[in-house]
């Protein structure tokens, strides 16, 4: 019952963005019109429901059982808001360490770009994903919560506002207030990780105080002629679902190609051609 609500609520929230986002007082861009791709996203949306019914009704059962004693003892003490705003922190943390490693591998990588491949950026990229991505990020985040304690409706809760963080993030909401941004991410700086120039920086999705941390922080404006997408392969990237599918697949088997990120000021594509060569 509770996933049937939480996925009703995302699609509510969807809606909600898909609507607000493209009103020109509040929207960052233009977006298209009829949006490009819709199937190609809803498909994805369709994947992450499948993943979120897996993770809540196959692996939550199996992860429910661990837990570090006294440590779970004394979480469990503490009272229901105090439990959310530490699970939340924590799934956050784990969640950035678990998106800082999708970059950081070159096989990751590879499933992680279907995310990346997203030519605009709204509310229904958000579950733009391979499901294999989906497992990985669903698996270690809740893992850690039951860890330390969390009872099985706080890790509900707490994976459910973090999806609703996230399509919140990949919004063409227009938010400008630099005081949420010391302590929250907004979509104006989600939209810089999709920024082939600056896709290795700004990994968290819910609290900026990880990318601070890890000096991955980047807080510039994204401008009107900055393109989202892959590095090096913005206009070569799949961007139909079943041959996104596959994508990852076959450049795992191809040579790797060190093109994760292009400099400021350089053309992504040109970077490919020359670093691409053995
Ligand atoms: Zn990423
Ligand atoms: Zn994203």
């Amino acid at each position: 019952m509770f996933f049937i609500l939480t996925v009703a609520l995302l699609t509510a929230v969807y809606l909600v963005v898909g609507a607000l986002e493209r009103r020109p007082a509040l929207r960052f861009r233009v977006l298209t019109a009829p949006r490009p791709y819709l199937a190609t996203d809803i498909a994805w949306y369709g994947v992450a429901a499948v993943a979120t019914a897996l993770s809540v009704f196959v692996f939550r059962p199996v992860l429910s059982a661990a837990s570090i004693a006294p440590l779970a003892d004394r979480v469990g003490d503490l009272p229901l808001v105090a439990k959310l705003f530490l699970g939340l922190v924590v799934f956050d943390f784990v969640s950035f360490l678990v998106h800082m490693g999708l970059h950081r591998s070159d096989v990751l990588w590879n499933l992680h770009k279907v995310h990346h491949s997203t030519l605009e950026l709204d509310g229904f990229a958000t579950t733009r994903a391979h499901m294999l991505e989906n497992l990985l990020r669903f698996v270690p985040g809740q893992l850690v919560l039951f860890l330390i304690g969390m009872p099985a409706p706080t890790v509900a809760l707490t994976v459910g506002l973090a999806a609703i963080y996230g399509v919140s993030n990949h919004s063409n909401l227009d938010i400008r207030a630099p005081w949420i941004e010391a302590i929250l991410v907004t979509p104006r700086l989600h939209r810089r990780h999709h920024v082939p120039a600056t896709t290795q920086n700004n990994y968290a999705a819910i609290f900026t105080i990880w990318d601070r941390i890890f000096g991955t922080l980047v807080r510039t404006d994204t401008t009107n002629d900055e393109r989202y997408g892959v590095p090096g392969e913005i206009d070569t990237y799949p961007q139909h679902f079943t041959q996104a599918v596959r994508e990852p697949f076959h450049q795992i088997r191809q040579p790797p190609q060190p093109t994760r990120t292009a400099h400021v000021g350089e053309d992504p594509d040109r970077v490919s051609e020359t670093t691409a060569s053995p």
